[in-house]
C-alpha cells in the first residue's frame, strides 16, 4: 500500500515550499489510493516555535488536503508527534551500536574546533569520519569499559552513525534518476544526544520504518542526506522506502530559492495564512483573498505538468493526472502574476451569488445598503477585471456613492458645450419610461445621431458625471443599476 507522508518541523510558520510537498505527497497517495499522514518532526527543541503545529494543520484544511491520519485522526501508527515517541528512539540508537553500525563520541566543541583548524590550516576540508578517527575522542578507540565509566559519570556524549569507508553509493531517485555517492565524503552524522534526543536523522528513519511509509517525497534541500538515510535502513536491515526529491522554488527575479524577503518586497505572500508575532504579521494566502483551489493549482504547476498546455486544473483532476515521474529536476520559478492570473481564473468560476455574498460584509462596513439583486447583478460587471473580491470596492464604489471629484485628467473632455448638451441629456432621459441598459442606450443614441452629437461629446462627460473617471463597466449598464433619479441628480451636480 502506498502511504506517504508530510513529516514538517514546527519551527515557524508553513513556507509556500513546504505546501507544495505536502500537496504532492496528498495528490501521490490519493491518486494511488494510499494514505496521506502528518508526523510533527519536533526533536530539535531549541527551533520549537509555539503555534506552529496548528497553523500547519489549519493551513492544510483551509487548502482541502488535511491529512488522513495525524495527532487525534486515525492515529493507526501513533503517536504522531516525535516528542512523544522519545522513548522509542534510544532503543534503535543502541541496536547500532551493538551491530557495530555507531559509537559514542564524547569530543567537545573546542576539542573538534581544534581538529577543524588544524586540518583547515593542511588544507583539507574538515570531515568527520575515518580519516580522522584516531584523533577523535569516541568509543571507536577507548575500551568498552571507560566508554561505561564515562557515561556513567554523566559525561555528554553523542551517538554517531559509522559510515562505511570506500563505498560508493547507487542510488535512485523517482525524480532525479540514478545517483552516485561516495561514502568517504559523508559525515558520521549524530543520531542521538545525551539529553535523550534522537535527532532528525534518527528518528526520521526509524518513523517512516515504523509507520510503514512507503515513498519519501520531499524537498530538494535533503537530497544530501539521502546517502545517510539508505545507509541507515541498511544498517538497522530494514527495506528503504522509495525517494523522491522535489525542485526547489526559485525567486521571481535573479537566481536561488524563493525567500520572504521576495515576497515582501514584490508584494505576493510566501504563507499559507497570516503568521502573526511580536514584530508584526506575515501576510498569507487566505487573508489575501485567494481562493485556496487556486493556490493549489498554482502549486501543482511549480514542478510538475501533466505534458499538456493545460493549466486550470480542479483538486480532483490534479488527482488523476498527477504522475511523479513528471516531476522536473529543474527548480521552478515562482511568478507572481501568474499566481494573481489562477486567482483570477477562480474568480471568473465563482456563482456570482457567492461573489455577492463574499462582498456584502464590505459593503455593510461602510453601513452601504443594496439589494442582492443588483449586488449580483454589479459583480457579474467588474468582476471580469478583477484578481481578488477585495478589489470589488474600488471598482464599484460609484454604483453606491456619487463621485466628490472629477478625475482631474479626464476632466479634458469638459468643454464649453458640455453642460448645455448634459442638460439635453437630462430631458433625453427624463423621458424614458423602460429605464433599461440597452433600451435606455438605443434612446440615447438616436438622439445623437438626430442632433449629429459626436459620440465623445456625450459619453465621456456623461461617465465623468456619473463616475468620477473614465473607468467602469458598460456605461448603460450603470445607468441602469443607479436608476433615473440618481442618473439625473449626478448629471446636474456635475454641470453645477
Ligand atoms: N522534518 C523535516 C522537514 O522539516 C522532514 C524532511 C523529510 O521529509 O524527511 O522538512
Amino acid at each position: 500500500q502506498v502511504r506517504v507522508r508530510f513529516a514538517p518541523s514546527p519551527t515557524g510558520p508553513l513556507h509556500i515550499g513546504g505546501v507544495r510537498t505536502a500537496l504532492f505527497n496528498y495528490l501521490f497517495a490519493k491518486k494511488n489510493n494510499g494514505v496521506f499522514f502528518l508526523r510533527i518532526e519536533d526533536t530539535d527543541q531549541n527551533r520549537y516555535v509555539p503555534g506552529a503545529e496548528e497553523y500547519i494543520l489549519e493551513a492544510l484544511k483551509w487548502l482541502g488536503i488535511s491529512p488522513d491520519e495525524t495527532m487525534g485522526v486515525n492515529e493507526k501508527f501513533g503517536p504522531y508527534r516525535q516528542s512523544e515517541r522519545k522513548d522509542l528512539y534510544q532503543q534503535y540508537a543502541k541496536d547500532l551500536i551493538n551491530s557495530g553500525n555507531a559509537y559514542y563520541a564524547f569530543d567537545t566543541a573546542e576539542a573538534l574546533d581544534a581538529i577543524r583548524k588544524e586540518e583547515e590550516e593542511q588544507g583539507k576540508t574538515f570531515i568527520y569520519n575515518h580519516h580522522n578517527r584516531e584523533k577523535l575522542d569516541t568509543s571507536l578507540i577507548i575500551s568498552k569499559e571507560e566508554t561505561a565509566q564515562r557515561i556513567a559519570n554523566g559525561e555528554h556524549y553523542v551517538i554517531r552513525f559509522k559510515t562505511p569507508v570506500n563505498e560508493t553509493l547507487h542510488l535512485h531517485d523517482i525524480i532525479r534518476g540514478d545517483i552516485k555517492f561516495e561514502t568517504n565524503l559523508l559525515d558520521d552524522k549524530v543520531l542521538f544526544k545525551s539529553d535523550g534526543m534522537p535527532t532528525y536523522h534518527l528518528a526520521n528513519i526509524v518513523d517512516d520504518h515504523l509507520m510503514e511509509t512507503s515513498h519519501v517525497i520531499r524537498g530538494e534541500e535533503w537530497l544530501p542526506s539521502m546517502p545517510l538515510h539508505v545507509l541507515l535502513y541498511r544498517a538497522f536491515g530494514w527495506d528503504a522506502p522509495i525517494f523522491a526529491h522535489l525542485p526547489l522554488i526559485m525567486k521571481p527575479i535573479g537566481n536561488g530559492k524563493l525567500s520572504k524577503r521576495d515576497g515582501d518586497k514584490l508584494g505576493f505572500p510566501v504563507f499559507p495564512l497570516d503568521w502573526k508575532t511580536e514584530e508584526g504579521i506575515s501576510s498569507g494566502y487566505r487573508e489575501k483573498g485567494f481562493f485556496p483551489e487556486a493556490v493549489l493549482n498554482f502549486l501543482a504547476l511549480l514542478g510538475w505538468n501533466d505534458g499538456t498546455e493545460k493549466e486550470l486544473y480542479s483538486l480532483e483532476e490534479l488527482v488523476n493526472s498527477f504522475d511523479l515521474n513528471r516531476v522536473h529536476k529543474a527548480g521552478a520559478k515562482f511568478d507572481p502574476e501568474k499566481n494573481k492570473w489562477f486567482n483570477h481564473q477562480y474568480l471568473m468560476k465563482q456563482k456570482h451569488s457567492d461573489l455577492a455574498k463574499a462582498f456584502a460584509p464590505i459593503l455593510a462596513e461602510k453601513n452601504i445598503q443594496v439589494t442582492d439583486d443588483s449586488l449580483i447583478r454589479i459583480v457579474s460587471l467588474i468582476k471580469e477585471r478583477a484578481h481578488f473580491v477585495s478589489e470589488f470596492w474600488e471598482m464599484s464604489d460609484f454604483f453606491f456613492e456619487a463621485p466628490t471629484n472629477y478625475e482631474e485628467k479626464a476632466t479634458k473632455n469638459w468643454k464649453s458645450d458640455t453642460p448645455a448638451l448634459m442638460q439635453e441629456l437630462i430631458s433625453v432621459l427624463g423621458e424614458i419610461t423602460d429605464f433599461t441598459s440597452t433600451n435606455i442606450e438605443t434612446i440615447v443614441k438616436d438622439w445623437m445621431t438626430k442632433n449629429e452629437i459626436a459620440m465623445g461629446k456625450i459619453m465621456q462627460p456623461f461617465r465623468l458625471s456619473l463616475v468620477g473617471a473614465l473607468k467602469g463597466p458598460h456605461l448603460f449598464d450603470i445607468v441602469e443599476i443607479i436608476g433615473k433619479q440618481e442618473t439625473i441628480k449626478r448629471i446636474e451636480k456635475a454641470i453645477t
